[in-house]
């Protein structure tokens, strides 16, 4: 399916406010730039490459949510933004790469998300479609008082 790309690579709006990656992500608003895509990734993201797969790249996320023992991110190599664009091959490397990535890590229980296509719907900072496995860390200060707990935005209703 042939979907037709956002017109912007990236959305300030749904950047942290206040956080360093907020004026990050309104930098590259400007420069008019996909961060994710393969020719401009390593301008903007600083970490190692961990595993590089035929149809997607794993590494740490360079700016982790709060309260989190793992960040990682998963980047589709191609720019996509719709899940629809992915292939049947790129489905089940997603989820090879997903189990290396636990069983790294001995990631006992953790949260996969993947949002797509028009961020107002989504709640993400970047339109290239991409992945994140999250473990929260329960032993983080935070946890402590529940309701202080920072929100991620991944608009569900
Ligand atoms: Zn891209």
């Amino acid at each position: 399916m042939d979907k037709e790309k956002t017109a912007k690579y990236v959305d300030p709006n749904n950047a942290r406010p206040g956080h360093a990656y907020e004026g990050v992500i309104k930098a590259i608003a400007e420069e008019k730039v996909c961060p994710f895509c393969p020719e401009q990734l390593a301008n903007f993201h600083k970490q190692p490459v961990e595993i590089d797969g035929i149809y997607w790249l794993a590494t740490k996320n360079q700016y982790p949510y709060t309260c989190v023992r793992h960040h990682l991110l998963l980047i589709h190599k191609a720019h996509i933004e719709h899940v629809e664009e992915l292939s049947p091959e790129a489905w089940v490397e997603l989820k090879e790469i997903i189990t290396k990535l636990n069983r790294g890590r001995e990631i006992a229980g953790g949260t996969f998300m993947l949002r797509f296509g028009e961020t107002t719907y989504t709640g993400a900072s970047v339109t290239h479609l991409h992945a994140h496995i999250i473990q929260s860390d329960p032993d983080h200060e935070r946890y402590r008082e529940p309701k202080s707990m920072p929100g991620v935005i991944a608009r569900v209703g």
